[in-house]
């Protein structure tokens, strides 16, 4: 790939100086890695949810949203394997206290090794026979690898006691498995059909970094497809498509979006399949967007070897039970969003004048129009005839600062697709200034016309 025309550093300075995403308790020196999301970038964030919704739920006949509890009962996750294995390897470089994963550590030296594979032991002979060094200060003296585990505990209760202990989910996919029977029965569901969620997930990550692309603290926006047995493949194809299709659609280009299919030796041993859909970052690469993966029914079988509870499904067509199989397509919703907010930065040469805009798909920028009265004299004609008339149906932000062209460039620096402009002539022709943001092409348009020309815009 080329390198891409800016600088991954350029734009997230941009995100944060407009007001998309702020380090989280700045007053206080910030949290490492931590982000808060601002007025635009909470906006274009509740349009991604959204927009998700429409393709994944509202557009297919058989997808039902559900919105689990963060705090599940810890047997959850002793059932799902997470308290005895998801934990990652740990190491810390003596010299300069650097801390990396040491299977980051090893793939980076010796790309030609199967890392994934590899227990503790083996990694700690390697790292040093290999005399694997130090990317900070090149010096090869680290601890012995521990393994550190990503969820993070609190406790319920008023004392803090084991019996309390719980934990923040690292995903959320565990609160769809666990009320499968549930929704299942509620809503009369049958095979095949699917549950999701969009919410907060938790891992205490040992290299967070790169903006939001990885924090401690992430949305997720996952789907759990249940199906016969035997057709687990077939929908494992349709689901790679169909997310392909979204991250198309909502306006990432093609050239920058790959399928990275797992090798056998990269799958879960109870996987039939996985692939993650890539997108090229500047300035990092290909980092992982999301992720579809076949998981047959280990889920719903470990849940019911735990909880004791059937979780079969009666097949109303050959009268036969079976635990159903499952395909999952989990998208990273920050991460997605930061993926959005690189793909659409562009600085670009206006002859005299040059101007950073975000050619943002007009259903996720964080205003859809932005309105200005002319001079400050006529702002209250402006809120009054214009404001008043679109506010019910679009959202709006109101600018009567500065000169019109700064109030223009504001609006193409945060993506507003389109700018209104109440000016003298207003009062007496009743009409205003629509301004396209790509284009930069102006129409002038009737007032009592503006509703239905502004929707139809928006229909395409
Ligand atoms: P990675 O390999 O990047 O750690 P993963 O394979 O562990 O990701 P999954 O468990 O498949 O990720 O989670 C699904 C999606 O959730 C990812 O594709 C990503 O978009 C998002 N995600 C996972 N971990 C984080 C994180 N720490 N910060 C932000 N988003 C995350």
């Amino acid at each position: 790939m080329p390198e891409s025309k800016y600088k991954f550093e350029t734009i997230t300075n941009h995100l944060i100086t407009s007001g998309f995403m702020y380090p989280s308790s700045q007053i206080y020196g910030g949290i490492s890695n931590t982000w808060d999301y601002g007025p635009l970038g909470a906006n274009m964030k509740t349009h991604l949810k959204e927009v998700w919704r429409r393709h994944f739920v509202l557009e297919k006949m058989n997808i039902f949203l559900i919105d689990p509890a963060i705090i599940m009962n810890p047997k959850t996750w002793e059932a799902t394997g997470h308290v005895a294995n998801f934990s990652d390897p740990l190491i810390d470089c003596k010299y300069c206290h650097t801390r990396y994963r040491a299977d980051d550590l090893i793939k980076k030296q010796h790309p030609e090794l199967d890392v994934d594979n590899m227990t503790k032991d083996e990694m700690n002979k390697l790292v040093e026979e290999e005399k694997l060094s130090c990317p900070n200060c090149g010096k090869s003296t680290f601890t012995p690898i521990r393994q550190f585990q990503l969820m993070f505990k609190t406790s319920i209760g008023v004392t803090e006691d084991k019996a309390s202990l719980v934990y923040l989910r690292p995903e959320t996919a565990q609160g769809i498995f666990v009320n499968f029977k549930n929704v299942q029965r509620t809503q009369r569901a049958k095979l095949p059909f699917g549950i999701c969620d969009i919410g907060k997930a938790f891992r205490n990550e040992i290299t967070p970094g790169n903006f939001t692309f990885r924090t401690r603290e992430f949305e997720q926006m996952e789907i759990e497809f249940f199906t016969k047995p035997d057709q687990d493949l077939e929908y494992f194809n349709y689901w790679k498509k169909e997310c392909l299709d979204f991250v198309e659609r909502i306006g990432l280009r093609k050239d920058y979006l790959r399928y990275r299919d797992h090798e056998p030796n990269e799958l879960a041993f109870y996987s039939k399949a996985t692939t993650d859909i890539e997108y090229y970052f500047p300035s990092l690469g290909w980092g992982e967007l999301m992720g579809i993966a076949s998981r047959t029914n280990y889920d719903l079988s470990r849940h019911m070897e735990y909880s004791k509870e059937d979780l079969t499904y009666l097949d109303p067509e050959t009268n036969q039970r079976y635990i159903p199989h499952v395909i999952e397509p989990s998208f990273g919703l920050d991460r997605l969003l930061l993926a959005l907010l690189c793909d659409s930065y562009d600085e670009e040469n206006l002859g005299n004048d040059t101007r950073i805009v975000m050619h943002l798909n007009k259903h996720l920028a964080p205003y859809q129009i932005a309105i200005f009265p002319l001079s400050n004299k006529l702002a209250n004609q402006a809120q009054e005839e214009v404001y008043k008339l679109l506010c019910k149906n679009f959202e709006l932000i109101f600018d009567t600062t500065g000169s019109i062209g700064k109030r223009y460039r504001r609006q193409d620096a945060i993506g507003t697709p389109y700018c209104i402009t109440y000016d003298f002539d207003s009062v007496n022709d009743n009409s205003v200034t629509i301004r396209e943001r790509d284009s930069m092409q102006q129409t002038r348009v009737k007032i009592s016309e503006l509703k239905d020309y502004l929707t139809k815009l928006f229909e395409e």
